[in-house]
Parts: C-alpha cells; structure tokens; sequence
C-alpha cells in the first residue's frame, strides 16, 4: 500500500502528485486510471463524460470561503435566493455557507480522489453549465448519465466510484454530480482531523488567512460530524476502511 498522504495532501495545500486528466482538471494517478476507466464505458453508453471541477487546492476553496464570509460573493439558500449574511446569528452565518461550501482544508475535492461531472454530449450549444439541481433532476439534461451511473454503483461497476452527497441528511446540500473514488477516500475521511486541520490554518502563508476561523475552531467538532462526515454505507465495504 502506498505511503497515507499527510497533511499537505490532505487539505490541498500539496500539488505535487496529481496528474492531468483532460478539461484542464487534476486527479490523483490512481484515481484518473479508474476515471479513464469510467470514462470508456460511458462513451459506449453514448455518453461523453466530463469533469467540471477535479483536484481544488487550499487556495482556491479559501478564495471562495474568504469571498462568502466577506459579502463579496453570494451565498444563496436551498431555493437559490441570495441571502443577506448581516441578519443572520453567526451560527446561522456559518451553517448558510457550508451548505454549500466547505470549510477550507475539509473539501473532499483537496483529495485528489473527488470531482464533479457532466454529460459534454448532452450539453446544448451556447449552454453555460451551472451543475444545478435542475440539470440533474429527472427529466434535466444530465439525468440520463446520472441515471446510467446509478445502475453501474448499483452493480459495483463503476470503477470505485460512489455518491457521498446522494441524499440530505441536513448537511450538505444533495450533489448527484459529485462522485468520489471510494477505495482512497473512504481512507482519507479517516485520516482528517482537528490537529490536521489547526496545522493546515496554522501553516498557510500570511495574508491568507480563514475568515470565520475563530468560531469554525470552536464549533469544529459539531461541523465536521454534519458537514464534513458523509452517511456510512454510501459505498460499499470492500475493506477500504
Ligand atoms: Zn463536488
């Protein structure tokens, strides 16, 4: 078994070991052979299966994070309103935005073994991709692969590939276009932890640093178990544990 990633690995702060995999997106090695994989099945299902978003380092989740907890980017609630942050509690602030957004260090996408896809076959000409609910819903342009993939899980021929964000559970928000790699990440949702997460706030450089880290730290055990935890059984066992 290969060495287990470390902190840097973990909350996308290292680059070092991911490998292109086309659209101009990043996976871990391992996990862009498995996506290849999957990728050649669908074509002969007459899909074209896509990466919209692979590999999302430190950075760029903090970019977005920083940007919500500012007021200079919209944090929107589950019927797509934008909401005004300022007449929130700050416990209500912060569950606002990791509905969809995760705290930065705790995205699955740091991993390198977590992305979201789309159908580039059944996008429509001119069609910005939003990767909405709508899009994946019965009846949206994406439902037909959503629809093929779930009866690959359903057969464990999806190349290790699984759904931790299929149903609500009042954490984050259902993502039927996110697939995880679970024979790694199964793994690495075991290995992330407050000291991981303090060193990985603690070692990014100056001028980057956490809105919101204050009350994220003393919140941190209630928000990992709803935001970061994904239901047991959205893979199966095969002892990737
Ligand atoms: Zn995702």
């Amino acid at each position: 078994m290969a060495a287990e990633p470390g902190v840097a690995q973990l909350t996308g702060l290292d680059e070092s070991h991911l490998v292109a995999v086309g659209d101009g997106q990043r996976l871990r090695e391992e996990v862009a052979a498995a996506f290849t994989a999957l990728r050649d099945d669908a074509r002969r299902a007459g899909f074209e299966l896509a990466i919209a978003s692979g590999f999302r380092s430190y950075h760029r989740q903090l970019a977005i994070w920083n940007a919500k907890a500012t007021g200079a980017r919209a944090v929107h609630d589950d019927a797509g309103r934008v909401l005004d942050l300022a007449r929130l509690t700050p416990t209500r602030r912060l569950h606002a935005m990791l509905r969809f957004s995760a705290i930065p260090g705790t995205s699955r996408h740091h991993w390198g073994t977590d992305l979201d896809v789309y159908d580039a076959a059944a996008l429509p000409t001119g069609y910005a991709l939003q990767l909405s609910p709508r899009e994946v819903a019965a009846g949206g342009m994406f439902d037909p692969l959503h629809r093929w993939l779930d009866q690959r899980m359903a057969a464990d021929r999806s190349h290790g590939f699984f759904r931790p964000y299929h149903r609500d559970c009042g954490g984050v928000a259902p993502e039927r276009w996110h697939l995880s790699y679970a024979p790694l990440a199964v793994r690495y949702a075991a290995l992330l932890d407050r000291a991981m997460l303090i060193r990985c706030w603690d070692c990014a450089p100056a001028g980057a640093s956490l809105q919101l880290r204050a009350q994220i730290e003393r919140e941190l055990a209630q928000l990992m178990e709803r935001y970061v935890a994904v239901p047991d059984g959205w893979c199966p066992s095969h002892g990737w544990a």
